[in-house]
């Protein structure tokens, strides 16, 4: 079914949002039910250039589709999976999804580079990396292709199989994502000190630059820090055509939100990317031209 000719399945209805989820414990043994049954899997947001409004990229992100249609977000069930100690065990099957996902894309002609999200205690061992070392060696991923987000954190807590995986990772060539910079402490040393390739603003201060000359000011002078230290910089959660068109003109290289599209599941990321893009982008290209 992963034939470049295959049909794409026909769109199923959204599914709706379970918000109950969130309000009490989901237990270990649920997760792991799930995971059988796979019923985890990754939705892709696409990010775009500002410089050419071309799609440059993608973040995949989990959801957990239960067997009547609603749909969970992870906000509800990934602490508690980092605190049953199932996040491990979880990250290394998406691993493994991911990697077909990515295959399917490429199939499609588009070997975008894609991101993922890790908690700090997938670099707490070295399993996640081998895992990723053994993919790469049997030629099933492109490292230059994968990103990986993560937070401050995976690194603020360095013992030393951390920051071995951490370079490890930047040996193989797999770029490291700096993820909702600005939201925590931020510490700059921590850019300096690591390997991140990229820096993504939190969406906390990219909902502010309009109204707030002070997150105004966060984000130009980390898109000046950034292309300092030749640091590439994303715009996560930008959600309207005005807060784009601020942070183009900031000097802000990429961008990620609801205005360019909400997180896709596979078949309508694949459409989307097929059919040209249905963002603003064509009118957005226009612009830039008659500037
Ligand atoms: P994140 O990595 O910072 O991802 C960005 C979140 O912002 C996503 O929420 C995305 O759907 C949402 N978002 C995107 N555009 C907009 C926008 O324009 N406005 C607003 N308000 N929000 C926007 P989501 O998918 O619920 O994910 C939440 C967090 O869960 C992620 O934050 C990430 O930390 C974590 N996560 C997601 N997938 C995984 C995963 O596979 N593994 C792990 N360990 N964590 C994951
Ligand atoms: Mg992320
Ligand atoms: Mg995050
Ligand atoms: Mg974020």
């Amino acid at each position: 079914t992963l034939g470049g000719t295959t049909r794409l399945p026909p769109a199923t209805l959204p599914p709706t949002l379970d918000i109950s989820m969130s309000a009490r414990a989901i237990t270990r043994r649920e997760l792991e039910s799930a995971l059988h049954k796979r019923e985890f899997e990754f939705y892709y947001q696409p990010k775009v250039s500002m410089v050419t409004g071309e799609i440059c990229g993608a973040e995949a992100l989990i959801r957990w589709i239960k067997p009547d249609g609603t749909l969970v977000l992870p906000g509800a069930f990934i602490p508690q999976a980092e605190s049953n100690g199932f996040i491990n065990r979880l990250t290394l099957c998406m691993v493994q999804r991911l990697i077909e996902d990515i295959d399917r894309i490429n199939q499609r002609g588009v070997p975008l580079p894609i991101s993922f999200n890790v908690s700090a205690h997938d670099f707490q061992n070295r399993k996640l990396v081998n895992l990723l070392m053994a993919a790469i060696e049997r030629g099933e991923i492109i490292p230059e292709q994968l990103e990986i987000e993560l937070t401050e954190t995976v690194v603020l807590n360095d013992c030393p199989v951390v920051i071995d995986n951490l370079n490890t990772l930047k040996t193989l060539g797999i770029r490291l994502v700096m993820d909702d910079y600005c939201r925590g402490f931020s510490n700059l040393g921590t850019l300096a000190r690591w390997p991140f390739s990229t820096i993504k603003i939190d969406k906390s201060i990219i909902s502010q630059v309009e109204q707030s000359e002070k997150e105004l000011s966060i984000v130009q002078s980390s898109i000046q820090m950034a292309h300092n230290m030749d640091l590439d910089i994303v715009a996560e959660g930008v959600e309207t055509e005005s807060c784009y068109r601020l942070l183009q003109n900031t000097g802000c290289s990429v961008a990620q939100g609801y205005w360019i599209s909400p997180p896709l599941p596979m078949a309508s990321f694949l459409s989307f990317l097929k059919e040209g893009r249905h963002w603003p982008s064509q009118l957005l290209g226009m612009l830039h031209m008659a500037q």
